[in-house]
């Protein structure tokens, strides 16, 4: 059959108002003309992002109900963590309530000032939390990797020869870790090949640095493995995920990405004494090392949406579905990274809109104008969110280096007939991008401005 559907269906639904254009004049206006600060309920399509946003199985929402709430020693908890060991091969497991509480707690323990920690490219809050701790989180990607229209299997690979040197030239004391995104999300969504985990662990081991995989789209990492890697076909997904974390002497995750749970996530390793502090500090500031930070519901969701998360068919579906979303872009000959990323499409605004500069904000525009239009939500990853704005001189001193606005899709939550409608939307929208105006801030906080600011189309 050349027509892949949902391997789903549907057994519980959530109304979505629809409104009209003017309607959404006024939502945007209200909102400052800031997507972030726009009601859920005045979306069509929400794009903002992948992260907790997906629709779970009646099998998660049967474990939600099994949820032990024991404080200590739940069920749910020996569940998800020989769910963990079993899948990903580590020792130790430590529940947390995000992500980022799990690179928190990883980086205040290995990390001191001046160290530096290479990655494909860091995600926000893991580099967020580096730099808090003092040290330098440094993106060492291929160069493919850093031009949106290069066409390349493994764009998230890591730079095997800029690892070397950053090691040659810091020291080996001053690198706690070495990282690798799966997928690389602030590269695109762009998976790293099997060859390229091999090659950084060896060097890793070789160097005697311990190798952690963010391993938040691990599956959607191994399905690229499989499909673009030669000597992969014939494995399974799940033959493939673990030989990926064999590679790894631990690994952080968000279970919001592909755990397919709503909130929840992760810290594992095979190192006993760190492992101990690691539960030291989570008793402080998430809570006991059976729940950390999580109802046991939660970690009932998170033990089966794992498991679902590598079925070949879902996997299939999704990976298949964000591609049509950008190959349809790329018919109306929108500008795209290429190639389409695993769970979000993004859209070069620089390209697209190039009549509006990186102090107008092109990304931010296009975000905007794709509510107008559709009612579609998406979120701007340019010079708004990366700018650095001079507050005496009242202007921004340093741009991003690229003007994307990211389509992120969640996991079994939209069909394929709202995808078209976003499509359409875009095709309606493209015939007026020369009209498209662009924008200026109008309030600005000092830090994360994205989530705050408001601003104003330009006249
Ligand atoms: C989302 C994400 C994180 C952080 O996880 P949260 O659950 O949002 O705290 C870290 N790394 C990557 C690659 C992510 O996509």
């Amino acid at each position: 059959m050349k027509t892949i559907i949902e391997p789903f269906r549907i057994k519980s639904v959530e109304p979505i108002k629809m409104s009209t254009r003017s309607a959404r004049e006024f939502y945007l206006q209200a909102a400052h003309y800031n997507p972030f600060l726009i009601y859920a309920k005045d979306v069509i399509i929400d794009l903002l992002t992948d992260s907790g946003t997906g629709a779970m199985s009646s099998e998660q929402w049967a474990g939600i109900m099994r949820g032990d709430e024991s404080y200590a020693g739940s069920v749910s908890f020996q569940r998800f963590e020989s769910t963990i060991k079993d899948i990903m091969g580590f020792e130790y497991v430590i529940p947390t309530h995000q992500g980022r509480a799990a690179e928190r707690i990883l980086f205040s323990i290995l990390c001191k000032d001046g160290d530096v920690i290479p990655n494909n490219t860091h995600f926000d809050t893991t580099r967020a939390n580096i730099e808090f701790r003092g040290a330098e989180a440094r993106d060492i990607v291929i160069d493919e990797g850093m031009n949106p229209s290069t066409d390349h299997p493994f764009k998230g690979n890591m730079n095997i020869q800029k690892l070397k040197d950053t090691v040659n030239s810091v020291g080996r004391d001053r690198i706690p870790l070495i990282m690798l995104t799966i997928t690389n999300n602030s590269g695109g969504g762009q998976p790293v090949s099997m060859e390229n985990i091999r090659e950084v662990s060896n060097f890793a081991r070789s160097v005697e640095i311990p190798f952690y995989l963010d391993a938040c789209r691990f599956a959607e990492n191994a399905y690229f493995i499989k499909i673009r890697e030669e000597g992969y076909k014939d494995k399974t997904v799940r033959a493939i995920v673990e030989e990926m974390f064999s590679y790894a002497d631990g690994c952080t995750m968000s279970a919001k990405k592909d755990g397919i749970a709503n909130i929840g996530g992760f810290l594992c390793s095979n190192n006993p004494d760190l492992a101990q502090r690691e539960k030291d500090l989570l008793i402080l500031t998430e809570g006991f090392p059976t729940y950390g930070g999580l109802a046991g519901r939660d970690l009932e969701a998170i033990a089966i949406g794992l498991v679902e998360v590598m079925d070949e068919d879902y996997l299939k579906y999704r990976i298949t579905s964000t591609g049509y979303l950008g190959e349809n872009l790329l018919k109306l000959g929108i500008p795209i990274v290429q190639p389409p990323g695993g769970h979000a499409i993004y859209i070069d605004a620089k390209m697209m809109l190039p009549h509006i500069p990186p102090n107008q904000y092109p990304g931010w525009a296009l975000a905007c104008e794709m509510y107008l239009e559709g009612g579609i939500r998406s979120v701007e990853i340019g010079s708004v969110m990366f700018g650095k704005h001079d507050f005496e001189q009242k202007k921004d001193v340093v741009h991003a280096p690229m003007e994307l606005v990211r389509l992120a899709i969640p996991r079994r939550t939209y069909t394929q007939s709202q995808i078209d409608y976003v499509i359409e939307s875009m095709e309606n929208l493209i015939k007026r991008k020369d009209k498209i105006h662009g924008m200026k801030i109008t309030y600005q906080p000092k830090f994360l401005r994205h989530f705050s600011s408001h601003f104003e189309f330009l006249p």
